[in-house]
Formats: structure tokens, sequence, C-alpha cells
């Protein structure tokens, strides 16, 4: 019976472990796919420390980028052999009044890829293949990865920000990256708020045309219209309502953070909105490839071994990463050592 290799998550707080498992069929509607490249997203961390609802055991893992290997009855849209992208959003009702007022993102019964169905830190996943992207060529499988989350939930994020020039950035990682080449592109001007001394990021966001890198607790030189936080820390909450603008809006796009601290309820005043950004819709994402593909956004990306993902999500956990991590589930790419 053939196989598959899947680095599997037992329990909260747990270390993922190598398995062998009998390779899965797709079902109607779903494709069985060869994983090429699966990027690490800090929301695998919150589903390996238990703060995000998840079964076990499961394989996490939801930036994945592979090939059709077998079509399931009735599916339509990819061929055998095609390259394609699989999101967080792995399946919704279709029935529920959110998915009936296109915020689909809001689904009352989902299922989310590497959370609570089975995911790409894996040589083999299966998906519902009306939650697939195409995905531009111009991107390799490797660069292709960390758009397929960070890329994406970040663009749905810059998307409720509204259409402000000045867009703060805070948490200068996977998503920041994606995001600040996309808003320098439309033509904002973006700043970028890193950990205290963070020379390194603060370089790394200059480097991508943002026009101003400091730390989180920083006052940047203007008011900002509009702050995106992508790090997981609640106090980030109030620095960046002391940043915005009358009328100017904080957006939360982690999928967890810890609590928020009490603030002045006078930081708040002024028409300013805090809000949070949950999942993504189909519509974000076919948006989101567009934008990529006239952008000329590139992915900065460090590859592992899948075998190696333990140290991947230890690496990201510690802020050592610089860009995207991806693993790389086959034969590892020689450029890439
Ligand atoms: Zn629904
Ligand atoms: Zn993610």
């Amino acid at each position: 019976m053939p196989t598959m290799i899947a680095m599997q998550l037992d329990g909260p707080g747990k270390a993922l472990r190598r398995v062998e498992r009998p390779m899965p069929r797709p079902a109607p509607y779903e494709l069985l796919v060869e994983v090429s490249a699966c990027g690490v997203c800090r929301t695998d961390l919150h589903v390996i420390d238990g703060e995000v609802a998840a079964l076990r055991p499961i394989i996490p893992g939801h930036e994945i980028v592979g090939y059709v290997r077998e079509i399931g009855p009735d599916t339509p849209g990819f061929k055998i052999g095609e390259r394609v992208g699989i999101p967080w959003l792995g399946h919704t009702c279709g029935v529920c009044p959110y998915c009936l007022s296109d915020r689909e993102n809001l689904c009352d019964r989902p299922l989310f890829t590497g959370a609570t169905r089975d995911g790409g830190y894996a040589t083999h996943v299966v998906a519902d293949a009306r939650y697939c992207f195409a995905i531009p060529e111009r991107f390799t499988d490797i660069e292709a990865a960390p758009l397929l989350c960070a890329g994406l939930i970040g663009w749905r994020a810059l998307r409720l920000a509204g259409g402000g020039q000045r867009i703060g950035l805070y948490g200068f990682g996977a998503a920041a990256h994606i995001l600040a080449q996309i808003a320098v592109w439309q033509g904002r001007a973006v700043y970028a708020f890193t950990k205290t001394g963070d020379a390194q990021a603060q370089d790394f966001a200059r480097s991508l045309g943002c026009c101003w890198a400091g730390a989180s607790e920083d006052q940047p030189p203007e008011q900002l219209d509009a702050a995106l936080i992508f790090a997981p820390v609640g106090a980030l909450v109030p620095a960046a309502l002391k940043a915005i603008r009358k009328g100017g809006r904080v957006v939360c796009a982690g999928i967890h953070m810890s609590d928020i601290p009490a603030f002045p309820y006078a930081d708040l005043w002024g028409e300013r909105q805090i809000l949070s950004v949950a999942n993504l819709t189909r519509d974000d994402g076919t948006s989101f490839f567009d934008v990529v593909q006239r952008a000329g956004i590139e992915t900065v990306t460090t590859p592992f071994p899948l075998t190696e993902a333990n140290t991947a999500l230890a690496q990201l956990r510690t802020g050592q990463l610089i860009g995207a991590a991806v693993l790389i589930p086959g034969e590892f790419p020689a450029s890439a050592s």
C-alpha cells in the first residue's frame, strides 16, 4: 500500500513527530496533492501551543504549494500535474448567514487546513479543490509558499485598513515583508515597527521600501492613517492607537494575541477603530494573486527539510528568521542549502 510521510502534532506543546501514514485518497471535490513546499506560519505555533482550536493528532501547515496527482469524482478546476496553492480556509458550509452574505471567512462550520483538516507538513495532502488557487508562474514553489497565508491574510488586513496614505506595520516578519511591498507599490508610505534594537529587521524593512523603521514603542515621525499588527502581542494595540490619527484604524491581523492591557479611553476617542481580521475569503485570494502578479512582489524565504519542522518552528518562535520559513518535503534544492 502506498504511504506518505508527515510531521504530526499529537498534543498541545509536543514536538512534531515524523510519521508514515497510508496515502489518502481524494473524495468528491477533492485533490490529492504532492507537496513541494509548505510555509511555516505563526498560526502553526498557536495550533501547537493549543491556543487555536485544532484536531489532534493533526498535520499542521496551511501555506501549501504542490502538484495535483489524483482528482476525486466530480471535481472541477484542476488537471493532473497542475500546480496548486492550498490556503488556511479549507472548506465552508455554504448555507450559514455568513456564507450567504459574502463573508465565508466567518463561516459557522468551516474547516481550516492544518488545524481541523490535515495540512502540508507532509509529502502529500488532500484538499477541497474549490478552495485552492492557481499560483502566478513567476514564483518558484518555495517563493510562492508564504503568499498562501502571510501574504493572503495580510492582504485582507490591508484591505480592511482602508485607503489611507500612511500605513504602519507592527511585527516585521513573513506577512509584513510581503505587505510592505504591496503598500509601497500602491504608492503609500510604510512605517515598520520591530522589537526594540532589532536593527536587522529594521534594515530589512528599509530595503523593501519602508520610509521609516523603528521600535514598536516609538512614535513615528507622522501620524499614521492605519496600523496593521502582525505580532501576537496585545500591548501593541494601545501602542498603535497612539500612533494613528483621528478616524484611523488599528487592524489586528493575527489569529491569537496576548491580552490587551487597559488604556485611557482618550486614546480611542476621535473615532479611532480597533478591528480584527479572521481567515480569508476566496475573493481575497483571487484579488491578492492578481495584485502580487502586477506589483512584482518578491518573497524572502529560508528553506528547511520537512523533517526539520521543529527547528523551523523554534526559529520562528524566537524571531531568528528573516522573511518566511518554508518546509521542503522532497529533494532539498542545492541552491537553498
Ligand atoms: Zn458557512
Ligand atoms: Zn497562517
